[in-house]
């Protein structure tokens, strides 16, 4: 099986069973979704989890946030290793406050002009919090994706193409690619006899023939 939608409504359906159930999926909060995003970077969605939660509790509200001291927030922060990752989110917190009214603006270009805000958070909250579905590909998604069609040489643009205009519903393949990056494509000794995906990733097949 060889067809990339049938390939991709595999991915959704294993996800829709088995994917992993995290606050900010299940939510269209965009304090929520963007509190998660600016944690997730570098850190694995199962670390980033409690800290969060943590972060939640601690700054229930965007405003609670904003009035925060970078200070402080640089201290929580280097406890998962992005201490700037804290003051960045604060930043962008209160610009989402004083300049759009308290709701980010469901514009990729004016997403991206927010401090600390790049292509994939852009994407994220445009697909999560505006349902403007946008692919959001991290390196996990792209290595999974490359293994996948066979071409290591796939750029960004390139990945997204793939994953929409199929009819699909691109969160959750996007949810789906990363759950199936953090389970079984790994980046060395990806465990793909278990990986829902072995059917129709070329890097199995062609190992798999020789
Ligand atoms: S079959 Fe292997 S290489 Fe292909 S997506 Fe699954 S884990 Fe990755």
């Amino acid at each position: 099986m060889r067809d990339l939608t049938t390939c991709f409504s595999r991915a959704i359906e294993w996800f829709r069973r088995y994917g992993r159930n995290f606050v900010w999926r299940r939510t269209s909060n965009w304090y929520i979704v963007l509190v998660a995003e600016f944690c997730l970077v570098r850190t694995r969605a199962s670390v980033a989890e409690r800290f969060v939660s943590n972060l939640l509790k601690r700054y229930p509200r965007p405003e609670d946030l904003c009035r925060a001291s970078d200070d402080e927030l640089y201290r929580i922060f280097r406890s998962i290793g992005l201490p700037r990752r804290g003051p960045a989110l604060r930043r962008t917190v209160c610009e989402i406050l004083d300049r759009y009214g308290g709701a980010p603006p469901c514009s990729y270009e004016e997403l991206l002009r927010l401090p600390g805000v790049g292509r994939y958070i852009a994407s994220a909250l445009l697909t999560m919090v505006c349902e403007d579905p946008r692919p959001f590909i991290d390196t996990n998604v792209a290595r999974v994706l490359r293994r996948v069609v066979g071409n290591s040489a796939l750029r960004s643009e390139d990945l997204e193409s793939l994953v929409t205009g199929r009819g699909l519903d691109v969160k959750d393949l996007c949810l789906a690619l990363i759950d199936i990056a953090d389970a079984f494509c790994k980046p060395s000794k990806p465990r793909c006899g278990s990986c829902p995906l072995r059917e129709c990733c070329a890097f199995y097949l062609g190992n798999a023939q020789q």
